[in-house]
């Protein structure tokens, strides 16, 4: 459909979606590869008036948007998802381009994309609402009452780079979906990728007229977002600092957020220590260790520590840092220079503290490599901190109690996980885990798209994931009949 595959080269131009009409503005921003500084994209540099702008018609759009039957927004997301498949090469391409996802890993991205689409369309069927038993009560004895769920409206959202693709996907396919109009502000870093997505809903034969909305830019676009009445719900994919500006900035509207976390996991002793080492190896460095649930911090039983230590440098030096165009490429470049400034300085200070480095540390090529650190003590940046770059740090631990207590001591409580084969422990663990979300025998950074997905403490408000989204992006009505 976009035929952008074959042209590594070719500079793609987002344009601006006023609901169904495409427009641009005199001047643009350029996107450039994280990789080799090229221009890869342009998008359209948005203000504060264009986003007014965007929230009117989609205001407008939301009333006839609820009037659309349930029957035609599921074929409108079907057909999303049919299209996507066919230009999937297209959509990895772009990011590839755009944020330097390796492209074996930015296909996946687009598989997991089409998913989140298509259980959202299988989930609208389950969206409705019950009759209540009034008559519980003496005087409703003669009352029938019953709740459905309605679409709220508007709904603005707001989405992070590091999976520029399916983060989208898990905002607008639920809230078009529940009959509502949507403003999307995408990453400034994926402008394009957003764009060819967009572009899929507004174009589909079963689209509803003008109910997407695109802008593009920052904190001006995002804070006029934030600020508006017009919104009923605002979805933030982001960080804690940003989160929390949001928090005093939003009014009285319903907001989820999904932010930051430093998920971890313990290495009990009865664990496959080789099996560990090689999850925890791939939910550190995934992605640049760019993802919200990334493997940052081991605990790991003292009596397994030298073996699993040494299983992981193993594990760690077989994954290949290179070019994001390239098929076997398992670690690209991080999204920045000041991404890996960050990670420099704190690794460098890691070290002036006490820690070891098992593996990495040294720019491959001017790529941050995948980290892992040994000795790190807890008031150390690289555990306490989100540290969001491909950087793992092994404490030593005397058992499982120390190891809970560390994990919970944190501001964040996104994703835990436990390697262990004694079945008493993980029902502990799971009861003790102060988190949004557990895992059992694998890596925090596992999420399946049809799970909750959201964190506690710092880490969020809300829950993500099509059926949960479905209700967040819907609100009660209630009703009597007398
Ligand atoms: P970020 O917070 O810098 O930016 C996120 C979005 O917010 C961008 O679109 C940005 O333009 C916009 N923004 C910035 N300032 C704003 C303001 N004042 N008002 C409104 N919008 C504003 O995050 P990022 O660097 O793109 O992404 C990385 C962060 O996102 C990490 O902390 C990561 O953990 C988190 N994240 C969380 C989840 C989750 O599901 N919990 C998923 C992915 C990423």
């Amino acid at each position: 459909m976009f035929g952008l595959f074959k042209g590594k080269d070719q500079i793609a131009e987002a344009k601006i979606f006023f609901g169904s009409t495409e427009a641009t503005t005199e001047e643009l921003d350029e996107r450039r590869s994280p990789f080799d500084n090229t221009v890869v994209s342009k998008a359209p540099k948005c203000n504060a008036e264009d986003t007014i702008k965007a929230l009117k018609i989609a205001q407008e759009a939301a009333k006839e948007a609820k009037k659309i039957p349930l029957s035609q927004r599921i074929l409108w997301l079907e057909d999303v998802a049919k299209k996507l498949q066919e230009s999937r090469e297209d959509f990895a391409m772009m990011l590839a381009k755009e944020v330097a996802k390796p492209i074996a890993f930015a296909r996946v991205e687009v598989d997991r994309c089409m998913e989140t689409v298509k259980i959202t369309a299988m989930e609208l069927a389950n969206l409705h609402g019950e009759t209540l038993p009034t008559d519980l009560m003496p005087s409703g004895k003669q009352t029938t009452a019953f709740f459905r769920r309605e679409p709220v409206g508007v709904v603005a959202c707001i989405t992070p780079f590091n999976f520029p693709l399916n983060l989208v996907a898990h905002k607008i396919a639920p809230a078009l979906g529940a009959g509502n109009a949507v403003v999307l502000k995408p990453t400034p870093e994926a402008p394009m990728t957003a764009y060819m997505f967009a572009k899929l809903f507004v174009e589909s034969e079963y689209a509803v007229k003008d109910a997407l909305s695109v802008v593009y830019g920052d904190v001006e676009v995002g804070s006029t977002l934030v600020k508006s009445d017009i919104p009923r719900v605002l979805s933030f994919t982001g960080s804690v600092p940003v989160g929390k500006i949001i928090t005093q900035q939003a009014g009285i509207k319903k907001i989820s957020l999904e932010l930051g976390g430093n998920a971890a996991t313990y290495i009990d002793s009865s664990a496959d220590i080789n099996y560990a080492a090689q999850r925890c190896a791939y939910g550190a460095f995934y992605n640049s260790g760019q993802v919200c649930i990334s493997l940052q911090r081991i605990y790991v039983n003292e009596e397994v520590y030298e073996a699993f230590s040494d299983a992981m440098a193993i594990e760690t030096k077989k994954l290949k840092v290179g070019s994001p165009y390239e098929e076997d490429t398992f670690i690209g470049p991080m999204i920045n220079e000041e991404s890996v400034h960050r990670a420099k300085s704190w690794v460098a200070s890691a070290k002036n503290e006490g820690a070891r480095v098992v593996a990495g540390g040294d720019e491959i090529e001017g790529i941050f490599p995948p980290t892992v650190m040994a000795d790190v003590t807890d008031e150390m940046k690289i555990v306490c901190e989100e540290v969001f770059a491909p950087i793992v740090s092994l404490v030593s631990v005397p058992n499982y109690d120390v190891a809970i207590e560390k994990m919970n001591d944190s501001p964040y409580g996104l994703q835990f996980s436990i390697f262990t084969n004694d079945l008493k422990r993980t029902q502990k663990f799971i009861d003790d885990a102060q988190c949004g979300g557990v895992v059992i025998n694998d890596i925090p950074t596992l999420r399946f798209d049809v799970q909750p997905y959201g964190g506690s403490k710092f880490s969020g408000v809300g829950r993500e994931g099509p059926k949960w989204a479905l209700e967040e992006f819907t609100e009660v009505k209630s009703v009597v009949i007398c």
